[in-house]
């Protein structure tokens, strides 16, 4: 085999190296940076700019946020404009509470809307005129068939639809008509503005869809200036072209809804329309995405808030302890596709380890504590031992931790009887305290119930780490806290919210909880070095994972930390 292998000058070395660089560069495009850079290419914008355009009625979840940097991304690359803009169209549901966390966490986020934060809702007085355009044009006609009529005339999949028998009245009836719905002359649902388009339509949705109806419904920001109000399929290529976006993204679903963006912001004649782009929407396993299901879980009390450290609100991120850099590059290992599917939780978890370590500093703390005295270290006496703070960033420093004749070790790191490979302590066994000195475990105390309260152990003086000391090895170490010096803290396990294994829904269509999601050791010990540990701090507990100090809970005389993640996994990139 190998004699048939060409071999390569130099100069054709390079040149293959370099077509496949250019190959990559080309390949690690994603589809809307290809659309775009057609665009600017050929002439059909001379600008970039998109935006980012939620429904005020909900907190912002992982999935938004990916729809975020994408657009802010986009803006970037092309050094076009991003546009915030709440699409408050529909005059039930908003919240000034929602408007507030949506600000608030893309701001988090690190996109920059700069001067450019709009609300459809101010658009009304635009969209009435683009309608009353459409009649004069004779494309729209005020329909007075009831909801469930238009249903049923609609037609389906397989048959076309039936005109409706108001959709030749002439333009002034029209007029007289719409003018009359806006005046509020007629009940809800009386009467509707339809789009006139095609009953044959094989795509249903340019069926004379609906585009304008009356409720007589109090607006959070025009309050009853209006009763009439645009369906989202008009209002949102008539918020996009107002603003002159010109890449209008958004998610799968609406990828049949296309031909009537493109039938409003043809008809009403803008000069430079913007284009509808599909891509598809961020699942990820194990948790709930889908504002529907977290807010049903808030409403129910089932977490504690749209921030709940087991939800996957930004909010709930950000007081987890995620970082925006590992959000984003969550986000970029994910990529931009046209295929629906479930990206593996785990890899959110591979991105914020990434993130944290070499930022946070690694100390120990105690999670389920017992107490260990060493009977031969003399009472009363405290001497230090050094230790760095982050063996990955020696830039972080050293630290000095007071060592004593008590301190805490983890319950788990005892055992009377050892299983097989154990290397912790047991009656018997050396290991090392880290950073400290070997100790070899001569006995334990239990209560009533032969519960272990208390380890007993000697020191050998001549294993102070650093000594210089390697006459015997030891297979274990363990973390501890200085007992004298410890301080006290609340922390909370976090598991999966939803088990996936047994599938996310049950039945009943119900979610289909984990009863263990989260877990409260409500008496911890932290070694010193976290005195004035505030959010958003986060910390690598040596040995039990990444931590952050609550945002919420979390008090200077009463510390509550979550955990962010622990520290292995079989996720590979
Ligand atoms: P949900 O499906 O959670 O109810 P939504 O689509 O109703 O969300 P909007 O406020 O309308 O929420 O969303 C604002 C923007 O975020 C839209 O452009 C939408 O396409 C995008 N978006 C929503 N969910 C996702 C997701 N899972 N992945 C990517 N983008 C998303
Ligand atoms: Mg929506």
């Amino acid at each position: 085999m190998t004699e048939t292998k060409a071999v390569l000058t130099e100069a054709e070395r390079e040149e293959k190296l370099q077509e496949k660089t250019e190959e990559k560069e080309v390949n690690s495009k994603n589809f809307i940076e290809q659309i775009i850079e057609k665009d600017l290419e050929e002439g059909v914008y001379q600008h970039v700019q998109t935006r980012f355009p939620p429904e005020p009625n909900g907190y912002l979840h992982i999935g938004h946020a990916k729809s975020i940097l994408l657009n802010y991304g986009l803006a970037q690359k092309y050094h076009g404009k991003f546009n915030m803009r709440f699409d408050d169209t529909n005059p039930t549901k908003e919240k000034t509470e929602f408007v507030e966390s949506i600000l608030a966490d893309i701001r988090w986020l690190g996109a920059d809307w700069e001067d450019r934060l709009f609300f459809a809702s101010n658009y009304f007085q635009q969209m009435y005129e683009a309608a009353v355009t459409l009649i004069r044009k004779g494309k729209a006609y005020v329909c007075d068939l009831s909801a469930e009529e238009i249903r049923s005339y609609r037609g389906s999949l397989t048959e076309p639809g039936k005109e409706s028998p108001y959709r030749n009245r002439s333009v002034e009836e029209n007029l007289e008509l719409f003018e009359n719905m806006k005046n509020g002359m007629y009940q809800d649902g009386e009467k509707v503005l339809r789009a006139k388009i095609d009953m044959a339509s094989p795509n249903i949705n340019m069926r004379d869809p609906v585009i304008y109806r009356v409720a007589h419904m109090t607006h959070h920001n025009t309050g009853d200036t209006w009763c009439i109000y645009p369906m989202y399929d008009f209002a949102h290529p008539i918020e996009d072209a107002i603003e002159q976006i010109t890449h209008s993204i958004c998610t799968l679903e609406f990828e049949d809804h296309r031909p009537l963006y493109d039938w409003v912001v043809r008809e009403l004649e803008y000069p430079e329309p913007p284009k509808q782009i599909e891509f598809a929407k961020l699942y990820l396993t194990n948790v709930v995405t889908g504002k529907r299901y977290i807010k049903k879980l808030v409403e129910d009390g089932v977490v504690d808030g749209w921030d709940d450290p087991r939800l996957v609100t930004i909010a709930a991120l950000r007081r987890r302890g995620f970082t925006p850099e590992s959000i984003k590059k969550f986000v970029e290992l994910c990529g931009v596709s046209k295929a629906n599917s479930s990206v593996d939780y785990a890899m959110l978890e591979y991105c914020i380890r990434e993130d944290l370590k070499q930022k946070a500093p690694r100390y120990m703390a105690v999670l389920d504590p017992i107490r260990l005295v060493i009977d031969n270290y003399p009472e009363g006496e405290t001497e230090y031992v050094e230790a760095c703070n982050n063996p990955e960033n020696e830039a972080m420093g050293t630290r000095k931790i007071p060592f004593g004749r008590e301190v805490y070790i983890e319950r788990d790191d005892f055992r009377i009887e050892p299983p097989k490979k154990y290397f912790r302590l047991f009656p018997g066994n050396e290991v090392r305290l880290m950073h400290a000195y070997f100790v070899t475990c001569t006995g334990y105390e239990t209560d009533s119930d032969g519960k272990v309260t208390v380890v007993h152990a000697t020191y050998d003086p001549k294993t102070k780490c650093g000594s210089g000391f390697s006459e015997r090895k030891v297979k274990g170490t363990i973390h501890w806290v200085p007992k004298e010096a410890a301080i006290e803290a609340e922390v909370r396990l976090y598991e999966n919210l939803v088990d996936e294994e047994k599938g996310k829904l049950n039945a009943d269509g119900t979610l289909n909880l984990n009863e263990h999601s989260i877990q409260v050791m409500p008496v911890c010990y932290l070694e010193p070095a976290f005195y004035g540990a505030k959010a958003p701090d986060s910390f690598q507990f040596v040995r039990n994972g990444f931590f952050c100090v609550d945002s919420k809970d979390s008090l200077p005389e009463h510390l509550v930390f979550n955990r962010i993640v622990s520290l292995k996994s079989s996720f590979k990139l």
